[in-house]
Order: structure tokens, then C-alpha cells, then sequence
């Protein structure tokens, strides 16, 4: 089945078209500064699987436009991977997300864009877009089935002790307050890469205690048991947990207060402060990518060597702690930018963790050769594995809308 994935931003649309069976992925690409300055200064980028890049410098004042010049490269008959649209049998869009109504996949219908819609009290920033991108190939498509996969919907399965704060409980039965989770379809893609390694060293999936790190922009942590997700480290927002690009992760709530009151600005800029302005930008003072941190350490710039080391400890804390919600650990999962190609890092966020059965494998770990392919870098010996994942979002969006569609059983 040829299936088309959206993934729409504010301004920016990624997409991915797929042929599921067997898997293969035909084209990529991106269109971006949509909408931005209404947008004069958009660019589409595509990527057929086997030929030449097409870049294109066109006006793309909303989604919808952009869809029509995604649709067009796809089938241009240059740089296009299909004959004409007939041959697109589905379209998957990632939602971020579902709130407690989506614990999977579904098909999309008007009920469920109202219900998209209704979350975006949650997710501000992300819904509407993604609504946007939803509306937009309707438009373009108006025959096809689509599918929304959630970011949040991995995550449902935690039990109410895991996700519920120590807040008045009215404020989860009338606002919602509690932990979502993000990055759920990555958490749930590696998971199902590690669990068949796992498989093949004879440890069945019901029995496996799987760590998944999503180390990107944004990072996040969950705990998988048998397949089920028990705990993450992002929460109502995917603000919490982690130390991450340009956001802080955990921190004492009373700190909004004091910062509030001290600098004399509003709850909104601290907001914005937590969000943009920390993580491994506000403590390096040098750069949200760990790229440029990684070299101004190695040049001695001691908040970029303190960035990293707040970093890897967060991590390592993590992995500590959700040995402990899953009753130990057969794996622990690298993956997303910094996981899957940053050797150093993954050494620091396992370091001293011998104890918990996660030995690593030193020359494994730093070997380049095993970039981009599903790699195991703990000790031959080490009770616990340690993998090097890379993910694919998309893949696994394209997967639940052929399954949806196709009328066969999700996983
Ligand atoms: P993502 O959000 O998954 O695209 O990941 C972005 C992060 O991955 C940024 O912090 C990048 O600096 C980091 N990253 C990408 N490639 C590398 C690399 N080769 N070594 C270290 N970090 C990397």
C-alpha cells in the first residue's frame, strides 16, 4: 500500500511517502517557512529515494498550498516517485495530542478533528498546525482515508499512580492536569526494534524491561514492560524531565513564583524562559546543539563541560529510577540525534551503572561503522543490553495507517 505521512509544523511540512509491503520509503522531503511572512520566502525540499534533490523557492502562504507543491513533486515527472495521486492509498498525520481519548491510532473522521481540536487547550503550539496539515490534504484528497497517530497515545497505558501529581485531584478530573508524555511514537518504534533483539536472545516479549532514551531537540524517557509503557519523563507539557536543547526539564515549581517576583516579569515570560532560554542553552550560555557544546567542552569552555554533565546525569538518574518502577532492566535504548550518534554521551548516561547489569562495550560504542543500523554496544557479558536505535516515526505512522486502513490489527 502507498501511504503518504504528514507531519506539520506552524510553519513547516514534512512529509514521507512509503510503499508498506514490502517496506520502502519513497520520497521525503520538506516545505518550510510556510505561512511565515506569508510566505514569500518558502522552499520545498524533496527527495526521491533513488534521484536527484529538487529544491524549490515558491510562495506558500498556507498549508494547504503546500500540499499542492508536495503532491505536485511527488508525481512531476522528474523528480516524482508515483504516476499520479490515484496511486496514494492512505494518508497518516502525527498529532501530538490525543489527551485520554486516543490510546492508538484511529481513522480520522469530523468527531475525531473535534476531538483533535478540544486538546489543543493542551498542546497550543502543536495541535492547530497539525489540525491545519489534517484540513489541508482533505482538501488536496478528499477521497482518501487518513489516519492520526498521537505522540501521547504510547503513553496511556501508565498506570494512575505514574501519571497523577500530587495536585488537588479536582484539577485532573476538571482540567486535565496530569502526565501525557511525548515523543510516543519514537518510545513505542525503538521499543518494538529492542524488544525483537531481545527476542532473539531468548527473553520473551511479555518478560522484557525495556529503558527508551530519545536523546533530540527535546528529550525524553518511558519505561517499557512487556510492551506497555509504565512511566516517561515528560508531563502535562513536554517541559518536564529531561535536560534538553533549550528547555529546563525538572525543576521546583516554586521557582515561577520567586522568579516572578524577583525579576518582576510575568508567569508567560518565565514560561518562555524555561522553554527557550535553558536546558544546554541557558546553562552553556554557547549553543542548544550538543554538536557545538561537545566542541566548545573540548576547548575548555567550562559551562559547555557542566552542560553536558548535567545532561548525561539527568539521563543516568532516569535510568536509575525506572530500573526501579520496572523491577530491572534488559535494555536500555539510545536514539534521536544525540542517542544515536554521540558516543561520549551514551558512555556518560551509563557510567557507573555496572550495577544495574549495563555493562558497555568501550570500542563497540564509539565504532562509526555501526551508525544508522540497529546496533547493540553493552559487553558481550553485560546482563543488561545497551542498543543504539535509530528511530523512525514514520515508518511506524505509515505501519498504523496501512493496518487501519488495510483493516488488519495494529502491532
Ligand atoms: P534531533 O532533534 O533528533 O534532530 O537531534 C538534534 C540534536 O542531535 C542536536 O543537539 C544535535 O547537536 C545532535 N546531534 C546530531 N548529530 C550529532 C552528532 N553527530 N554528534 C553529536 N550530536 C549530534
Amino acid at each position: 500500500m502507498v501511504v503518504l505521512v504528514f507531519n506539520c509544523g506552524s510553519s513547516s511540512l514534512k512529509y514521507e511517502l512509503f510503499e508498506t509491503d514490502p517496506e520502502q520509503s519513497l520520497a521525503a522531503g520538506i516545505a518550510d517557512r510556510v505561512v511565515v511572512r506569508a510566505g514569500r520566502d518558502a522552499s520545498l525540499y524533496h527527495e526521491p529515494a533513488d534521484g536527484e534533490p529538487l529544491v524549490l523557492e515558491c510562495p506558500m502562504p498556507d498549508h494547504e498550498v503546500a500540499v499542492g507543491y508536495v503532491l505536485e513533486a511527488l508525481t512531476d515527472s522528474e523528480h516524482g516517485v508515483i504516476r499520479d495521486l490515484t496511486e496514494i492509498a492512505a494518508v497518516g498525520h502525527r498529532v501530538v495530542h490525543g489527551g485520554e481519548r486516543f490510546a492508538e491510532s484511529v481513522l480520522i473522521d469530523d468527531d475525531v478533528i473535534a476531538a483533535i481540536e478540544q486538546f489543543a487547550r493542551l498542546a497550543p503550539l502543536h495541535n492547530p498546525p497539525n489540525l491545519q496539515g489534517i484540513r489541508a490534504s482533505r482538501s488536496r484528497l478528499p477521497s482518501l482515508p487518513m489516519v492520526a497517530v498521537f505522540d501521547t497515545a504510547f503513553h496511556q497505558t501508565m498506570p494512575q499512580y505514574a501519571y497523577i501529581y500530587g495536585l488537588p485531584y479536582e484539577l485532573y478530573e476538571q482540567h486535565g492536569i496530569r502526565r501525557y508524555g511525548f515523543h510516543g511514537t519514537s518510545h513505542r518504534y525503538v521499543s518494538q526494534v529492542a524488544a525483537e533483539m531481545l527476542a532473539q536472545r531468548g527473553i520473551r516479549p511479555q518478560d522484557q524491561h525495556i529503558v527508551t532514551c530519545h536523546l533530540g531537540n527535546g528529550c525524553s524517557m518511558a519505561a517499557v514492560l512487556g510492551g506497555k509503557c509504565i512511566d516517561t519523563t515528560m508531563g502535562f507539557t513536554p517541559l518536564e524531565g529531561l535536560v534538553m536543547g533549550t528547555r529546563c526539564g525538572d525543576l521546583d515549581p516554586a521557582v515561577v513564583p520567586y522568579l516572578c517576583e524577583k525579576l518582576g516579569i510575568s508567569v508567560r515570560e518565565v514560561d518562555a524562559l524555561m522553554n527557550e532560554r535553558s536546558g544546554l542553552l541557558g546553562l552553556s550560555g554557547v549553543s542548544s546543539d550538543m554538536r557545538d557544546l561537545r566542541q566548545a567542552a573540548q576547548s575548555g569552555d567550562e559551562r559547555a563541560k557542566l552542560a553536558i554533565e548535567v545532561f548525561c546525569y539527568r539521563v543516568r538518574k532516569y535510568i536509575g529510577a525506572y530500573a526501579a518502577a520496572l523491577g530491572g532492566v534488559d535494555a536500555v535504548v539510545f536514539t534521536a540525534g544525540i542517542g544515536e550518534n554521540d558516543a561520549y554521551v551514551r558512555r556518560r548516561c551509563v557510567e557507573g551503572l555496572e550495577t544495574l547489569g549495563l555493562c558497555l562495550d568501550g570500542s563497540r560504542n564509539e565504532d562509526k561503522a555501526l551508525r544508522g543500523q540497529a546496533a547493540d554496544v553493552s559487553a558481550a557479558d553485560s546482563p543488561g543490553r545497551i542498543l543504539v536505535i535509530p528511530t523512525d516515526e514514520e515508518l511506524l505512522i505509515a505501519r498504523d495507517t496501512a493496518a487501519i486502513v488495510g483493516g488488519t490489527s495494529l502491532d
